[in-house]
């Protein structure tokens, strides 16, 4: 192993682990460090050099994104000192005192003319579980506002309460990640690892080599195409309609006796509805809704039943069901990640020791984001913030009268909605996200933040939201900041400083600090992670997310930290195996048929004019890109959005390969050059969400949301696509070598 230090990628919830070192020739550490970024900030200044480091989920393994990610930690870019916008709209530095005493005046002031709640907290699936954790309690008791939500929001809250609701917990996946190498089967729902998280890959090789790699997308993703050449199966179903698909399978699973009913009986509560709700998803009529061969519907449940079995009575192979964002980003999606479950539960998988059901989280602490305190409804540990019992125990670990702890909040979208309004959000603080680019219905929020009083983004970068900020305060990148992220398996790690920042930032545990002083807040703000990770282990003690047995300590020293971690354990890496969560140990299965609305987007998409826009991300490129669009590299491999879409589709419309074309619905137009080819169904375009601006796949999202999570529904838009320039020659030209294509 290399010396330097060890750490994690600060992006997606792999964490690959990696060592970062001086870089050998500072400046000039990365291809292509000389390019122009797409922001057209200068050149990025390499500080540091990344080497991959064996870890059980990347095994040494990382994406061009890990590879590059130091790239930002010199990068001319940088903000570097807190910026005030003047009233010509132009950011110019200030001091920290000016910066504190301005944010100060601006909180006292609104809570003086529109009450506490009129101050808004939007944090991020990005944050340190120290930082993520102090976003809460300084939501709640130094600003005493109800409302704050995060970005998280967006990406796993419709797993994460299909979880809950079925197993009484929500890690996403209940076991190792290792534990994949060994199936015969997978079954990856909307998922395309391929690109979000390629060092994953090495996990489905096993399922591959045994014909059994089942993965469910409308595009032939990069994932999707490993089932070529005898892999397994790629099912292509209409966006939107994957929840009658997954009760197409089950419905197979059933009616040809494939279902473990001694699980069922012994395990489960409410299969019996459960199995007289499937009876209306006969494989035929699934085709019909789904566009996805019976055959192949029913070869999948046959594939999955038969893998299970072999696990449970042989020892031999394993069966896992994964769901993705895919699948999840509907305003069914907490239904559809349930129908996931239940179709788990029919084979008998969860809790068996070759197989299981899980969810992929994306986020860097997307597991860890969601757990300790920055959601609307939730205190530390995975707590209710409505459990009377819960409030009694923070208010105990903070030290306060329990009536200082305020109620629910809102949702994202709802609270991003309430922007400017008269009862909603009047000045807002947001930390680590970029919610111009990345919320549904990105035209609205623009607005919305354009109409608050005060706007407060901490970043690194001047990302799109910030550059609508009365005050930027820069704030610490990964590698100058000690702490613990908890990655896509539960397990907590930790991430360390290789780096001193530059001397006008500061770290968001500082910021959180100096504030509350200033607020007068009562309890105690530490702005050292360490102090702050021994109050969390205080705070998430006896709630479903346990992290009391972990310290900073055991973690120096290797150890894997799976939770619940309660004091005096060694932690869980497999969940199940001896109960669910729920008081009777037993999970709930809960009925679900596909929404009106749902069935309503079937019918939108199948007329002939309109589009099902999916959209999703680039192997290039992480969330918003905020971050990798400023990196060379990425930024010259990736540098705009195009508008994948099908030969037939583009023909019909004139649009040829590379052209300039407009993608409209109600809420707004975007204009991108094309990319034709057939990895895609003809009646569906996909859009990458990571650009700004005429390029922004989130103006044509809605904020339409699932009723149970919060959920946006960001995967089936109905959208118009034409080309821009009326080039009669080359439309022509593309419709007449279509027709010789299909002659
Ligand atoms: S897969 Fe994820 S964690 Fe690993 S290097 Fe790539 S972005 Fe980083």
């Amino acid at each position: 192993m290399p010396s330097g230090t060890a750490t994690h990628c600060p992006y997606c919830a792999l964490q690959c682990a990696m060592t970062l070192s001086p870089a050998a020739v500072p400046g000039a550490g990365f291809p292509g460090a000389d390019v122009p970024t797409s922001e057209n900030a200068p050149a990025a200044t390499p500080l540091l050099e990344v080497a991959g480091r064996e870890f059980p989920t990347n095994r040494g393994g990382l994406c061009r994104k890990g590879w590059t990610s130091a790239a930002l930690l010199g990068h001319a870019g940088r903000v570097t000192e807190p910026l005030l916008k003047g009233s010509d709209g132009v950011h110019r530095p200030v001091s920290w005192d000016q910066a504190l005493m301005l944010v100060t005046a601006a909180v006292k002031d609104s809570w003086a003319r529109h009450g506490h709640d009129s101050v808004g907290v939007f944090g991020s699936g990005g944050l340190t579980n120290e930082k993520a954790y102090q976003l809460g309690k300084f939501a709640r008791l130094a600003l005493r506002t109800s409302r704050i939500d995060y970005n998280g929001r967006f990406c796993m809250s419709s797993a994460a309460a299909a979880g809950n609701r079925a197993f009484g917990v929500d890690r996403g996946l209940p076991f190792p990640v290792e534990d994949l190498d060994s199936a015969s089967v997978i079954l990856l729902l909307g998922s395309n690892v391929a690109e979000t998280m390629p060092p994953f890959v090495q996990h489905l090789q096993g399922a591959r080599d045994a014909a059994g790699l089942i993965v469910v997308d409308p595009r032939r993703s990069a994932t999707a195409a490993f089932t070529g050449n005898g892999g397994g199966i790629h099912l292509q179903p209409l966006p939107g309609t994957d929840l009658a698909l997954i009760l197409g399978i089950s419905h197979v699973v059933l009616h040809e006796g494939l279902a473990d009913t001694a699980f069922l009986e012994e395990r489960t509560n409410g299969h019996k509805s459960v199995l007289r709700s499937l009876s209306a998803f006969w494989p035929e009529r699934v085709q019909s809704i789904t566009g996805v061969p019976a055959t192949l519907i029913r070869e999948t449940a046959r594939r999955l039943a038969r893998a299970a079995r072999l696990a449970k009575d042989e020892g031999h192979g394993g069966c896992y069901i994964l769901s993705g964002r895919g699948v999840e980003q509907h305003v069914d999606g907490t239904d559809t990640a349930t129908a996931a479950i239940n179709l788990s539960l029919l084979l008998g998988l969860p809790g068996s020791a070759r197989s299981g059901y899980g969810t992929l989280t994306g986020q860097g602490n997307g597991q860890g984001g969601r757990e300790h305190g920055q959601k609307a409804d939730q205190l530390p540990g995975y707590r209710k913030i409505t459990d009377p019992a819960a409030r009694a125990h923070m208010a105990k670990v903070w030290g306060v009268d329990e009536s200082l702890i305020p109620g629910a909040g809102l949702p994202a979208v709802e609270f991003l909605k309430s922007l400017g309004q008269p009862d909603g959000v009047r000045c807002l603080f947001v930390h680590g996200a970029n919610v111009a680019v990345s919320a549904p219905d990105a035209g609205a929020v623009i607005a919305g933040l354009r109409s608050l009083d005060f706007l407060v983004v901490c970043d690194f970068f001047m990302s799109e939201t910030a550059a609508e900020a009365d005050l930027v305060l820069p704030v610490a990148q990964w590698a100058e900041e000690e702490g613990t992220m908890t990655n896509l398996e539960g397990r907590v790690i930790r991430r360390r400083r290789a780096l001193t920042p530059p001397p006008g930032v500061r770290t968001e545990l500082w910021l959180m600090s100096r504030l509350a002083e200033l607020l007068d807040a009562p309890s105690t703000f530490s702005d050292d992670p360490r102090t702050v990770f021994e109050e969390l282990r205080l705070a998430s003690a006896g709630g479903l997310a346990d992290y009391s047995g972990i310290d900073y300590d055991m973690l120096d020293a290797g150890g894997a930290a799976y939770w619940p971690y309660p004091v005096g354990s060694t932690g869980t890496p497999r969940l199940f195996a001896d109960g669910f969560a729920h008081a009777d140990g037993r999970a709930a299965m809960v009925a679900v048929i596909p929404s009106r609305r749902a069935q309503r987007s079937f019918a939108s998409a199948a007329e002939p004019d309109s589009l099902a826009l999916a959209t999703g991300r680039l192997l290039e490129h992480y969330q918003s890109g905020a971050q990798t669009r400023r990196v060379a590299e990425l930024s010259a491999s990736q540098p705009e959005a195009r508008l994948q879409l099908h030969p037939e589709t583009a023909a019909r419309r004139g649009i040829v390969d590379g052209g300039l074309v407009t993608v409209t619905n109600e809420r707004g137009e975007v204009q991108v050059r094309a990319e034709v080819n057939t990895a895609i169904r003809p009646d569906t375009v996909f859009l990458p969400f990571h650009f700004p601006g005429a390029g922004s796949a989130n103006r044509l999202t809605e904020a339409a949301t699932d009723p149970i999570s919060g959920m946006p529904e960001f995967k089936t838009s109905r959208v118009w696509v034409k080309a821009v320039t009326a080039e009669p020659a080359l439309a022509a030209a593309a419709v007449s070598s279509h027709r010789k294509e299909e002659s």
